[in-house]
């Protein structure tokens, strides 16, 4: 029997897409879900993994499958229901599971057989049971597993050309920030893998640099850092000689063992979620956990560059205190701290927060022509109103945050900093130049793909007023 899992094209990432931007392949993380599923999936079945953000397929030159599996976070649905569309018209049965279907599980049952919500890995095999037995049902409700249940992914599945292998070692988070779905989705509880079954994987992964995915690495308390110190320790003893980079809290300049084990166990580089400028918009989107009183930025992110690690800091515009100016603000703040690349995303209710709940009851979304605008929600374009922003005013705050951040001279200024502290500049410099091609790239796109060509989209005012504006 043949099962192709499909990772639909992602408006935000596709390497397809934008062969012309080369520097994108390190933007394309793997499916690891999918890979994870497969894993699961067994021997009698005969596994394909599509990554459309890799290789578009001609699925009519393909041989027909058995079942279809499609896995979509929100960007990626409307081009899911595309391909579940394409596949159900050969009367194939199409699965669909991932984030999206679990938050919008009504819509998704509309277009695809089955609906998986949750963690598919819980009621995977008893799927494919049923499937078997012609009985497979409209919906599954995954639940949250041990993650010691969780078989390794099977990477052997994809071809090469990415830049980043990927790895997941916890799952869930308690903090429940109002745009994150993270909580809803895996839960509020801190799950970890066994560092075995962890460090096994990691040598399984034949490219060089690997992303570790979970969403917080070092989590929130002694108990998680104990864990995370513990698999470092692991990974230092294996001697695989990878680099990777990790999400973590601005907490990992706290604690000098880590930053040392970290630095040892092979990360190049962490991403931090600072969010805001100010505490008020920490407090707005419910973010508190990293307001440490009296912390001083600069020394601790000055503290992680002692160890030869890069920092990457992102930030949200469109909060409701954002006003004129908030672009040059972030710009500013971002150069104070000291931080090796900025990364600056629009706020976004995503299906299934609480932002969301408050945005819709508000009547603040704006674009919500579904399923087709799903595709504008990848965080880089303004989908809701802001208080005290256009959703012009919105984009140039953005284009002037990165034009200021990324100048030549901002970005020469980094390279020496680097050079002067004796670590090599080069991640920093691919780093710097691909965030200043790519962005003035995405806010191109904004004007002629979205508004102009499609104006409908937007309400009326805005649309008119954009349009006057960009002319
Ligand atoms: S943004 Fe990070 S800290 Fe907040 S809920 Fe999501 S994963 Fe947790």
């Amino acid at each position: 029997m043949i099962l192709y899992l499909i990772n639909p094209d992602n408006p935000l990432v596709s390497m397809v897409k934008s062969r012309e931007y080369r520097w994108n392949r390190y933007s394309v993380w793997k499916p690891l879900g999918l890979l994870v599923i497969a894993g699961l999936t067994p021997p009698e079945w005969t596994v394909t993994i599509v990554d459309e953000n890799i290789k578009r397929r001609d699925y009519a030159f393909m041989p027909t499958p058995d079942l279809v599996g499609i896995t979509a976070f929100t960007s990626q649905a409307n081009r899911a229901y595309v391909i579940a569309r394409e596949f159900r018209e050969r009367n194939v049965p199409v699965i669909m599971g991932g984030i999206h279907a679990t938050m919008c599980s009504n819509e998704a049952l509309e277009r695809v057989d089955t609906v998986v919500t949750g963690e598919a890995e819980s009621i995977w095999p008893k799927l494919l049971d049923d499937f078997r037995q012609g009985s497979m049902k409209p919906l599954y409700a995954g639940t949250h597993l041990n993650l010691k249940k969780v078989p390794t992914a099977r990477h052997d599945l994809l071809p090469d050309g990415y830049f980043f292998g990927s790895i997941q070692t916890s799952r869930g988070c308690p903090l429940s920030c109002s745009f994150c779905s993270v909580t809803a989705f895996n839960g509020g509880k801190y799950r970890r893998r066994p560092i075995e079954n962890v460090i096994d994987e990691f040598r399984l992964i034949k490219e060089k640099n690997i992303l570790i995915v979970d969403d917080n690495f070092i989590g929130i308390s002694k108990e998680h850092l104990a864990y995370v110190k513990d698999l470092l320790r692991a990974l230092i003893k294996a001697r695989l000689h990878k680099k990777w980079v990790a999400q973590v809290t601005i907490n990992m300049a706290d604690d000098e063992e880590l930053l040392t084990l970290a630095a040892q166990a092979g990360c190049e580089g962490v991403f931090i979620g600072f969010e805001s400028t100010s505490n008020e918009g920490l407090e707005e989107i419910d973010k508190r956990y990293i307001m440490k009183k009296g912390r001083n930025m600069k020394d601790s992110i000055r503290r992680i560059h002692r160890h030869g690690i890069i920092v990457v800091g992102s930030f949200i515009i469109g909060l409701d205190i954002d006003k004129a100016e908030i672009g040059h603000d972030i710009a500013d703040k971002a150069r104070q701290y000291d931080i090796d690349a900025l990364n600056v995303m629009f706020l976004t209710p995503l299906p299934g927060t609480k932002l969301w709940d408050k945005m819709f009851s508000e009547n603040r979304i704006i674009a919500d022509n579904f399923p087709h605008d799903w595709q504008y929600y990848t965080l880089t374009f303004p989908v809701a109103s802001c208080m005290h922003l256009s959703w012009y005013e919105m984009l140039k705050e953005k284009n002037i945050c990165y034009r200021t951040f990324y100048s030549y001279p901002g970005i020469i200024g980094r390279v020496l900093h680097m050079l002067l502290n004796r670590h090599s500049p080069l991640h920093l410099l691919v780093i710097n130049l691909w965030y200043r091609k790519n962005t003035l790239h995405v806010d191109r796109q904004a004007y002629t793909n979205y508004d102009l060509k499609r104006g409908h989209a937007l309400s009326q005012p805005v649309h008119v007023k954009l349009k006057r504006e960009v002319a």
